[in-house]
């Protein structure tokens, strides 16, 4: 296993503020992990999500387990990946951005030279870079137990988490699909993207240009798709 560090670490002193979300701060990352792949493997993708996820990415999304974070009106936001994929793959990026709206988002972040102000804040600042350090390591034990649960090997690609983590950022797409999916609290840099991007982007507010097809005929969706 590879979440030595994500347990039982003191977070230092100075009256830091723990996360309000559900996440790994405070608590058991392991078991916490292990509940959120249970959650995910109990509400498989539909044929009806791998369809929609299909036309964000404008490719089949092979592998996909399942939908991990959804826009209010239901559209999938990113999507959880299996470590091998069916013809025996490697995939690191377990979790994985689809949203359009939040692509496109966060690619203008990108291109407005963010990754090397994050990189170098990583660098800066100590209690920013044990959080991402967590949040690494948290993205490894995620994938391990959903490896576990599915009868993946990792191979080459356990150690290796998405995004440039442990010290670099690389992919804000990556970082900011990890903040979708393991909620605010876990990824110090996609918790910030995700802040910096609300105005284009807010997985609270739809904005989206397809809809979640048939919502209003439809009697509801199981789990986080809040209505209102
Ligand atoms: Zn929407």
């Amino acid at each position: 296993m590879e979440e030595a560090g994500v347990t039982g670490e003191p977070m230092g002193s100075e009256g830091r503020q723990e996360a309000e979300a559900p996440g790994p701060k405070g608590t058991d990352s392991t078991v916490w992990v292990e509940g959120l792949v249970e959650d995910l493997l109990a509400h498989p993708a539909t044929d009806r999500q791998v369809e929609v996820v299909e036309a964000q990415l404008d490719r089949f999304p092979r592998g996909m387990v399942a939908v991990g974070a959804r826009c209010v009106c239901g559209n999938p936001l990113a999507v959880v990946t299996r470590p091998r994929l069916p013809d025996g793959t490697p995939f690191p990026t377990t979790c994985y951005l689809t949203s359009p709206e939040a692509v496109k988002a966060v690619s203008r972040l990108e291109a407005d030279g963010s990754m090397a102000r994050y990189t170098l804040l990583i660098g800066q600042d100590a209690r920013i870079a044990q959080e991402y350090a967590r949040a690494h390591a948290v993205y490894l034990a995620f994938r391990h137990a959903l490896a576990d649960r599915l009868g993946d090997e990792e191979g080459r690609i356990a150690g290796v988490s998405a995004g440039g983590m442990p010290i670099r950022v690389k992919c804000l797409h990556a970082l900011v699909a990890q903040s979708l999916v393991m909620g605010e609290g876990v990824n110090p840099i996609g918790d910030m993207a995700l802040d910096r991007i609300r105005t284009d982007f807010d997985p609270s507010v739809c904005r989206c240009a397809d809809p979640w097809p048939g919502l209003a005929g439809r009697q509801s969706h199981e789990g986080g798709a809040r209505l209102g």
